[in-house]
């Protein structure tokens, strides 16, 4: 299997070229047509399997097909994540990524001052890759609209729960707008992760690698 026969598009192929990624790791493999096709999956994923740009090439994909444009202090893509260092390491991997398109991203969390962050919001992002807890607060701030939002990703949604976000989360949740496509990974399964999923997905597919 190569990233071609998934469905990938000319530019993100080239960028996979210049990285040198020649074949889809398994998660890649079943994440991407799926995500492509715009349905919502939960996949069992640790660190290093190459999750984060399974979800992130579809993502970009499907927001550059989409084609509507950034208004300001909204977002089209949100990457929800349990901590400022891992924030830090996806956006690293969406700019990569999405490297030469035309699409914007943007990571907020917290222990930085919130008054830029406010500041880059207003032009509106296309991707957002944010911790709940600085989220919530720009979200109460009016600092962020999520009327646009077409996609959510939780990643490392098991740890999000063990760091005690799940009132963030349930705040935020009914922020959103219902119709949406929503990706969940997680390394473990708890009864709590089964019924985030059961509230967030809409009959999603179930991967495991
Ligand atoms: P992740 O699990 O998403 O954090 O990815 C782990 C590492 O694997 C990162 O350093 C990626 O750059 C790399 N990687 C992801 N997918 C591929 C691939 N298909 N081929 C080669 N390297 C990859």
């Amino acid at each position: 299997m190569t990233f071609v026969s998934l469905g990938l598009i000319d530019p993100l192929l080239r960028t996979l070229e210049q990285l040198d990624y020649r074949t889809p790791t398994p998660v890649q493999l079943k994440a991407i047509p799926a995500v492509l096709k715009g349905r919502d999956v939960v996949v069992a994923a640790q660190t290093g399997t190459g999750k984060t740009a399974g979800f992130t090439l579809p993502l970009l994909q499907r927001l550059l097909q989409e084609g509507a444009p950034v208004a300001s202090n909204s977002l089209r893509a949100l990457v929800l994540v349990p901590t400022r260092e891992l924030a830090e390491q996806v956006h690293e991997s969406v700019r990569r990524y999405a490297s030469g398109l035309p699409l914007h991203s943007y990571a907020v969390y917290g222990g930085v001052s919130i008054n830029p962050q406010m500041m880059a919001l207003r032009k509106g992002v296309d991707v957002l890759v944010a911790t709940p807890g600085r989220l919530l607060d720009l979200y109460r701030q009016n600092a962020i609209r999520f009327e646009r939002l077409q996609i959510l990703v939780l990643d490392e949604a098991d740890r999000m729960l063990d760091l005690g976000f799940a009132r963030e989360l349930d705040e935020l949740f009914c922020a959103l707008p219902r119709k949406r496509q929503t990706l969940l990974f997680s390394a473990t399964f708890s009864d709590a992760i089964r019924t985030l999923a059961g509230e967030l997905l809409r009959d999603p597919l179930s991967i495991e690698t």
